[in-house]
């Protein structure tokens, strides 16, 4: 209900952990939860030939087909709003349109689903929101070309800075900061004091640290601090407390809890009364 908004999720067809966080170039499935939003975002900007474009509309898909100005690919219509007020009382769409995306990819059940929606949600709601999403499984309208995307096709855009002439991860050090030859370039938030965000201090414990770098590759504000060792290869060195917002990605990540997290605010303390005056 703001502005138009973009998240993303990548699906591990094996067990590994999915780790590449930036934004995905060349989605396989794109879901619209606005059909506004078909006329003032580009969304079908870099769906592979053969993808699924999923909107909740009553629109029929060839009405779809003259908005993005795409014929290359299958649609999926779910008239999520009118199952959201009828099973919520609320227009929420997010999980409803999961439905039609189980419907036409096949990447898990609704029962997995379900699952996953009772992890969340307790009670009523979990039960409301898996009522909802069998509906809008069952209700989605197909349109297929005939076509389906390759999922072992290599789609993947290069990353953007690398695109830009610029150096890629392997050269950046911290926040905001690209090294590039001997040249410093300040990018991003490094003039923004973003450590003051979050509530929590991000510690970092040099001996259980195995060095593995995958805490710099996900902190979303390079607030890792890496220094370059004797041996000319980048080593973990800190956190840097001025951009760290406490986002906790790299706690979660550490696989041997090398990083902790503790309240930065103590214990509330109240003002003495004043001698004169007050009550
Ligand atoms: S808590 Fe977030 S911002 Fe801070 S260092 Fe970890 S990943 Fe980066
Ligand atoms: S993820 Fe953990 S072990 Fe790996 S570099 Fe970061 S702190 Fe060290």
């Amino acid at each position: 209900m703001g502005s138009p908004t973009e998240s993303y999720v990548r699906l591990s067809l094996n067990e590994d952990l999915v780790r590449s966080n930036e934004q995905v170039y060349a989605p396989h499935f794109v879901s619209v939860l606005d059909p506004s939003l078909l006329g003032e975002v580009d969304v079908t900007a870099g769906i592979p030939e053969g993808g699924w474009l999923i909107v909740n509309t009553v629109m029929n898909q060839l009405d779809i087909q003259d908005i993005v100005k795409r014929k290359d690919l299958n649609i999926a219509t779910i008239d999520a709003t009118r199952i959201a007020l009828d099973i919520l009382g609320r227009n929420i769409t997010n999980t409803i349109i999961l439905g039609a995306l189980v419907r036409v990819s096949h990447l898990f059940t609704i029962e997995e689903l379900s699952d996953a929606i009772m992890m969340r949600f307790k009670g009523e709601i979990a039960g409301k929101n898996i009522k909802a999403i069998q509906q809008a499984y069952e209700e989605t309208c197909i349109y297929e070309i005939g076509k389906d995307v390759d999922f072992f096709v290599h789609t993947k855009v290069p990353w953007q800075q690398v695109d830009l002439g610029l150096p890629g991860y392997k050269e950046l050090d911290k926040a905001g900061v690209w090294y590039c030859d001997e040249n410093i370039i300040q990018v991003g938030s490094d003039q923004v004091n973003t450590g003051s965000w979050g509530e929590w201090e991000i510690l970092w414990d040099k001996d259980t640290c195995t060095d593995c770098a995958q805490c710099w590759y996900i902190c979303p504000d390079f607030a890792i601090i890496r220094e370059k060792g004797d041996d000319g290869l980048w080593h973990m060195a800190g956190i840097d407390i001025y951009h760290c917002k406490s986002c906790q990605n790299c706690l979660n990540i550490c696989p041997v809890n090398a990083i902790t997290k503790r309240m930065k605010q103590g214990p509330a303390s109240c003002a003495a009364p004043e001698e004169s005056g007050g009550n």
